[in-house]
């Protein structure tokens, strides 16, 4: 493709949700590889207009009611009951979480429009070369299963995310114990014993947050959000329909308030973190810590996430690859058959071990 014959696609040149191909008129998907617009028909690449990185909001703005997102829609899924924002022109109606195409068109409205978005950067093939070469190198995982690793089980969910940033400051003051062993003669002989000493604490502790993430949606569990980390949330660009063609967004059922209440949490389970490291001690006794949060900012952006699913003796498994980075995240089923030849093998392997020491030793 030559870029003279490419054209500049732009929310403000086109009208929303009209995504048709300027040469053809055939429908248009984000490509991850070239960040542009794709024809499905004539293969033509478009530009989408975007160079503006996002900037952090004072979080008073969060308080008040957002910007409402008008151009997308959002689906739920009978199967499984996930909640999907689809952009209208979308065109594969599968569920990402079941693959299921159990999916209807619901009254809700998708909340919260987006500030930003990490636009997904590796494409659906590499996602599958990558769940393949995982599949394949869990050992006790049933073959069925990594054979069910297919580009068609793969789908690129976009979800909503906070990132917080605060300046801390918090005073302090608690009781801690450390162990000691000692030692004394007890008719005649040597023996140790545990003397607990208690000490108190106090000071003033300062911690900065920078980019503290928060899901907004509950439908990918937190801990693989936490291991799909790091999102390069300083590059979030502006959001713009284009980045959903092709793909879903996963709906948010958490507000600004509640998100902001947990990173408080998790700010304060840091802090104390923080604290308590300063310390050479066993147990905690009590600390109270009194946290002054100062300068809080936040962005409200859409993170890339793929979502690979399978089904296992009527059980639905997941895994994810961050369309990033593409690390990848996920459980798999066991197979009992493999577990039980490794089990038997090491113990045989044992047994003929101690027969032959025995041998040896007859
Ligand atoms: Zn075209
Ligand atoms: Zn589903």
């Amino acid at each position: 493709m030559n870029v003279t014959e490419e054209k500049i696609y732009s929310d403000d040149n086109l009208k929303v949700n009209s995504h048709k191909c300027p040469n053809c008129g055939g429908e248009s998907v984000f490509d991850p590889k070239e960040q542009k617009l794709r024809c499905l028909y004539c293969g033509s690449l478009f530009e989408i207009k975007n160079d503006i990185i996002i900037e952090e909001r004072n979080l008073d703005e969060l308080l008040q009611k957002g910007k409402v997102w008008t151009e997308v829609e959002v689906y739920q899924c009978q199967s499984c009951g996930a909640k999907e924002i689809i952009d209208n022109q979308e065109v594969s109606m599968k569920c990402p979480f079941c693959g299921t195409s159990n999916i209807i068109k619901t009254s809700e409205l998708p909340g919260l429009k987006p500030q930003g978005v990490i636009p997904f950067k590796i494409g659906a093939k590499t996602t599958t070369q990558i769940a393949i070469k995982w599949a394949k190198g869990k050992v006790y995982a049933p073959k069925v299963f990594k054979n069910s690793v297919k580009p068609n089980n793969i789908h690129g969910v976009y979800n909503p995310i906070f990132t917080f940033d605060a300046s801390t400051k918090s005073d302090y003051n608690g009781q801690l114990a450390k162990n000691h062993i000692r030692y004394r003669i007890v008719n005649g002989r040597r023996e140790s014993y545990t003397e607990t000493k208690y000490f108190y604490i106090q000071g003033q502790q300062v911690v900065n947050f920078d980019d503290l993430l928060i899901q907004a949606s509950t439908m990918i569990p937190s801990y693989v959000i936490k291991d799909l980390q790091p999102f390069p949330t300083k590059k979030a660009i502006q959001y713009k329909t284009a980045y959903l063609k092709g793909y879903a967004a996963s709906s948010y059922n958490k507000d600004g308030n509640s998100c902001w209440d947990e990173c408080k949490n998790e700010m304060k389970n840091r802090i104390e973190n923080q604290i308590l490291k300063k310390y050479n001690y066993d147990y905690k006794i009590f600390l109270n810590v009194k946290t002054l949060f100062l300068s809080e900012s936040y962005k409200y952006i859409l993170i890339p996430i793929y979502i690979g699913h399978y089904n296992y003796k009527k059980k639905l498994y997941n895994f994810y690859v961050n369309g990033y980075t593409g690390k990848i995240v996920g459980k798999t089923p066991v197979s009992a058959l493999k577990v039980f030849f490794t089990v038997f093998g090491i113990l045989l392997t044992i047994g003929l071990i101690i027969a032959f020491i025995f041998l040896m030793n007859s």
